[in-house]
């Protein structure tokens, strides 16, 4: 990967569930122009389609550029992606992303050649080329949010897996019987250590009748608790938040335990949301991966945080274009 970067920019999205973000990127890896706009509340992958061209022809207008100044179109979105077909095989928040060849329908479109990839994977390929660095050349990237997901790279290559899956790793089981996932299966790392986990397992508690000063927090209404919440709580000295949060950093930490020992990393990058919790969630789960991770009695594994906040798909998705070559 990444023999000869060419020379021209790359016009990429990513497109989430309630949100579409553009931005032109430079072969430098800067961000030279950017745009936002709503998600179509539509099942209709046509008026997805629309939605994404309007944000990237703004984000190109505001440099004067046009769609054939760019090498091609990157695009990134949640969900598994087929990226030998081009096509979005199911996305969790975008319902307009059904089997939709959407490689093919936003060529179509745009008129330039286009690449698809998963957001956390294209996410983990940012943060390695502009983040860490290309001489790193086994990096696990991991989001922890309200979901859990995360890319691969394994001998200085992206892991796409047999139909571009590779590296779901929110769904490996961490306990066999344990809570349901959004996926609908049971025990996922996800279902057990991302903000929804640790919004649920707090709520329970708080059902249970255990004194807190979150319930204060939230007005009573306990479908405001959340992360941010609890983080808050934790630091005014509840100890139930703190409790939560502990438990949470476990779970967190045996999931990346697990990948360390698969994969044998020399760094492993930790983002999403729930890092903004800071050291009283990130100390205890860097400490349990540690102890959790066989290999590392034979070699040392660094485990940081993510650089690149949300520009990580973005850039990944201007890497995988540069990277496959167009
Ligand atoms: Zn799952």
């Amino acid at each position: 990967m990444m023999n000869q970067r060419p020379d021209r920019p790359v016009l990429t999205v990513d497109i989430g569930g309630t949100k579409i973000a553009a931005a032109v990127v430079a072969p430098s890896g800067e961000v030279v122009s950017r745009a936002r706009g709503a998600s179509p509340d539509s099942d209709d992958d046509q008026e997805l389609v629309d939605a994404v061209a309007r944000v990237a022809g703004e984000a190109l207008s505001s440099i004067d550029a046009r769609t054939t100044d760019m090498a091609a179109l990157g695009v990134s979105c949640a969900g598994i992606v087929n990226v030998h077909d081009g096509v979005v095989v199911y996305s969790p928040n975008v319902t307009a992303l059904r089997r939709t060849p959407l490689k093919m329908m936003l060529g179509d479109r745009l008129g330039i050649p286009v690449r698809l990839g998963n957001d956390a994977t294209l996410a983990a390929l940012g943060e390695w080329q502009f983040g860490v660095g290309a001489a790193v050349q086994d990096l696990v990237y991991v989001t922890v949010s309200t979901g859990i997901g995360g890319g691969i790279i394994c001998g200085g290559r992206l892991l796409e897996g047999s139909c571009g899956a590779g590296g779901e790793v929110g769904h490996m089981t961490i306990e066999v019987n344990g809570p349901r996932c959004a996926c609908g299966r049971t025990g996922c790392w996800e279902a057990l250590g991302s903000g929804t986990a640790l919004a649920a397992r707090t709520v329970h508690r708080l059902d249970q009748g255990e004194p807190s000063i979150i319930g204060e927090l939230v007005g009573g209404d306990m479908a405001k608790v959340d992360a941010q919440v609890v983080s808050i709580a934790a630091q005014q000295g509840d100890a139930l938040a703190q409790e939560m949060i502990g438990v949470t950093a476990f779970y967190v930490g045996v999931g990346l335990g697990n990948l360390i020992n698969i994969f044998n990393p020399s760094v492993v990058v930790v983002g999403g949301g729930l890092t903004k919790i800071g050291d009283a969630l990130l100390g205890p789960a860097f400490a349990t991966a540690r102890e959790r991770a066989y290999v590392t009695s034979a070699c040392d594994v660094d485990i940081i945080m993510a650089r690149l906040g949300d520009d990580s798909p973005l850039l990944g998705a201007a890497a995988l274009v540069w990277d496959e070559g167009t």
